[in-house]
């Protein structure tokens, strides 16, 4: 797919006149590649469309980066189809919501309550689990399951058929016991039926959510408008979670879906295990979908601000995909001095969003300063950790007592460290372009 786009690119950069026929040509060929991606084609004949619009020939045949005009246009258009121009309600700690998690039997939806769940309590929520999904076996064991794990209360039953009766017996039971974010997990059945539609407006009419999720598996391709359309017609669906993200499918049936909906989408899954779980972040997304690799506007970063005598270390500790304490320590104290290599680095896909969420700057500061006065307690061996299970607790007392911070803010660090040292490791192994060698998208 990169490859199309890069080539329909590359055309237009080696013709000598720039026209329309040319712009016409290369928007054909990302047709092609989106289409593949399983965006649909209306979609796909709106974004044409807009981009001719946009794109000024006369500034392409002006020649200085005709790549970079085309290139920004499409991504900023694709970005811009991902916005329904409304955020999502929003849950509040501490009060009360219902979510209802709605899609079709096998999307996700029992997986991501429990993730969208364990998000929240990480976070000091004290969510709980409904399992109003009566239709298949085994539906309530595997919720049951899923909760104990993470330490959730659940509510469900065995013997009862009645998925209204049980979704409005859960929600009033956790209420009562003032949990703040109450999550109702449905049926999918097996197919868009009737009977599944006429289920969930009843479940919703009973428990008045406040939020309605659609879950989607990212693999089902053409087939995501209509079926966000159906859900969002007979419940107020507001927003939409994309999973299986870690597979095959570079999901542009969320597109779709945003567009069925005209509701953001909020998280993506990206795993099987309660951890895997990202708040939804448009422009990594973006790129994936036209093929770009999350990383290609990072590789632009560092051959951009790294001082080229830093590159090749850098570069080679990317490479490798070891992610020791020292190293994170090292890109802390970048971002701090806001150098070049922080810079880089706070653009890795999740980095920003999670540990430096926007407006919040100087908390975020604050929190890497805390952690760096923790790694400063630390053995120079204990920097060198690179595989977390090697952290026990007695180390981690030691830090904590070393820093006089308390073992639970330790602990947070090395979540912190779990998490960039797995975004560190997707780009093991990663071939290093060569200035200039970069791919046109
Ligand atoms: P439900 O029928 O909608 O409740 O779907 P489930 O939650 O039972 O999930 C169906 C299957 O998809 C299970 O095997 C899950 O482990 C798997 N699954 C769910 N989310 C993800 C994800 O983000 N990535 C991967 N790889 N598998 C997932
Ligand atoms: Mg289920």
């Amino acid at each position: 797919l990169g490859g199309s786009i890069s080539r329909a690119i590359q055309q237009m950069s080696n013709a000598t006149i720039i026209d329309e026929k040319v712009l016409n040509e290369c928007l054909n060929e990302i047709t092609r590649a989106l289409l593949q991606s399983d965006v649909q084609f209306k979609l796909v004949r709106d974004m044409q469309t807009n981009i001719k619009k946009i794109v000024n020939l006369d500034d392409l045949a002006a020649g200085h980066n005709k790549r970079r005009i085309i290139q920004q246009a499409i991504f900023n258009e694709l970005c811009k189809m991902l916005d329904p121009g409304k955020p999502s309600f929003t849950p509040k700690k501490g009060k009360t919501s219902v979510v209802m998690f709605v899609g079709l039997q096998g999307s996700g939806k029992t997986t991501t309550c429990t993730k969208y769940a364990y998000y929240h309590q990480k976070k000091g929520w004290k969510p709980a689990l409904v399992c109003a999904d009566t239709f298949r076996a085994g539906a309530f064991d595997q919720l049951k399951q899923n909760a104990t794990k993470a330490k959730i209360p659940f509510y469900g039953s065995y013997m009862e058929s009645d998925p209204v009766k049980i979704a409005v017996e859960g929600v009033e039971r956790f209420k009562k016991e003032n949990c703040d974010l109450i999550i109702v997990d449905t049926s999918g059945r097996h197919k868009q039926e009737a009977a599944l539609f006429e289920e969930m407006r009843q479940v919703s009419e009973a428990t008045k959510p406040d939020l309605v999720i659609f879950v989607m598996d990212s693999s089902i391709g053409q087939a995501a408008f209509d079926q966000a359309q159906a859900f969002k017609q007979s419940v107020a669906v507001g927003a939409v979670i994309v999973t299986k993200m870690d597979g095959h499918a570079k999901g542009g049936g969320a597109l779709s879906a945003v567009a069925a909906t005209k509701s953001p989408v909020i998280f993506i899954g990206t795993g099987e295990h309660m951890d895997e779980f990202e708040v939804f972040d448009v422009k990594p997304f973006v790129s994936r979908l036209l093929g770009m690799g999350d990383l290609s506007g990072f590789m632009d970063k560092i051959h951009e601000v790294v001082p080229m005598d830093q590159q090749p270390e850098l570069l080679q500790k990317l490479s490798e995909g070891t992610f020791t304490l020292r190293i994170m320590y090292e890109q802390f104290q970048n971002i701090l001095k806001m150098g070049p290599i922080g810079q880089v680095f706070s653009m890795l896909p999740g980095f920003s969003s999670e540990l430096m969420p926007k407006g919040r700057e100087k908390e975020s500061q604050a929190k890497i300063k805390r952690y760096m006065t923790m790694m400063d307690s630390m053995t120079n061996e204990g920097k060198q950790i690179s595989n977390p299970k090697l952290m026990n607790e007695s180390r981690m007392m030691r830090i904590a007592r070393g820093s006089g911070r308390h073992i639970r803010e330790v602990m947070e660090m090395m979540e912190e460290y779990k998490r960039l040292a797995k975004l560190w490791s997707k780009m093991k192994g990663l071939k290093i372009p060569k200035k200039g060698e970069m791919s046109a998208l």
